[in-house]
């Protein structure tokens, strides 16, 4: 599998680079040494981050130091978890004016698209049924799918990206699958899906294996997506560095799932196309 992986490259100052994160911490892992690539070669980059992860139950009892979080919990969760990505996109260099947070329910997304598309769901992590968090893109909107793609499409028409990096629809995250079939739906509504490439994060129940930091990794697709025309970005010693600073900034999810997100600090970034 891994010999028909193909070099990706040839990034130019006119690009533009939109990163679709469905959760925080996915820009780091998945993208964090690629936005350092793009941005380095002078082109524009972006984030928007669907979710504030405000879902994570069992990190959230680990923060408040209490075993049942709560409503109140799972906010000021979200509220750190967001806060902890702006840091992690400074540290790769995504300016705060070019970083977006949509403040959708963690966890709810498919809900939103299948059940309440023109209803209002409520999130029973939090109890929220509206995107609350100050700074959101549409601070007040009810949590239907319908406005989770007004505001993504919005975003994608602000940012004008050459290049979109967003999950692929085989990710086993609800979020994650729900989110690629908003973007692709978005794209090829723009005539620009050949601009949008997929990474991955949660495969085979349990990639990328082992866990943990092992510097001299290479990733290799998963199963579950190995059937995908997969392209890797070679990260230098200092891209990987600040890829593992980056990832450090997300210091709830460090918490309890260190040696998952560490998995991602490899020798290589991959990324399928729609070819
Ligand atoms: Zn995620």
């Amino acid at each position: 599998v891994y010999d028909a992986v193909v070099p990706l490259g040839g990034f130019g100052s006119e690009d533009s680079l939109l990163v679709i994160a469905p959760h925080p911490d996915d820009e780091s892992i998945s993208c964090g040494g690629i936005l350092q690539r793009v941005r380095a070669a002078g082109a524009k980059v972006a984030i928007v981050w669907i979710t504030d992860g405000d879902a994570f139950e069992l990190d959230a009892a680990i923060i408040e130091r209490r075993p049942i979080p709560g409503k109140k919990g799972m906010e000021s969760l979200g509220t750190l978890r967001r806060v902890e990505s702006l840091n992690a996109a400074a540290i790769l260099g995504v300016p705060r004016s070019r970083c977006s947070s949509l403040g959708y329910p963690d966890g709810g997304l498919r809900s939103m698209m299948v059940d309440h598309y023109d209803s209002p769901y409520i999130s029973n992590h939090t109890g929220y049924s509206v995107v609350h968090a100050p700074d959101s893109l549409a601070l007040g909107s009810a949590y239907e799918g319908r406005n989770l793609v007004r505001d993504l499409g919005a975003v994608i028409d602000r940012i004008k990206p050459t290049l979109v990096l967003a999950p692929t629809p085989l990710d086993e995250h609800s979020d994650h699958a729900v989110t690629a079939q908003i973007t692709i739906d978005l794209m090829t509504a723009r005539q620009t899906l050949s601009q949008v490439k997929y990474w991955i994060v949660h495969a085979d129940g349990g990639w990328p294996h082992p866990r943990g930091l092992i510097k001299s990794r290479i990733l290799a697709p998963p199963q579950r997506a190995s059937m995908l025309h997969w392209e890797e970005l070679r990260l230098t010693d200092s891209e990987m560095e600040i890829k593992l600073k980056a990832i450090s900034a997300h210091r709830t999810q460090l918490a309890v799932m260190r040696p998952f997100l560490h998995a991602f600090v490899a020798r290589n970034e991959l990324f399928a196309s729609n070819a």
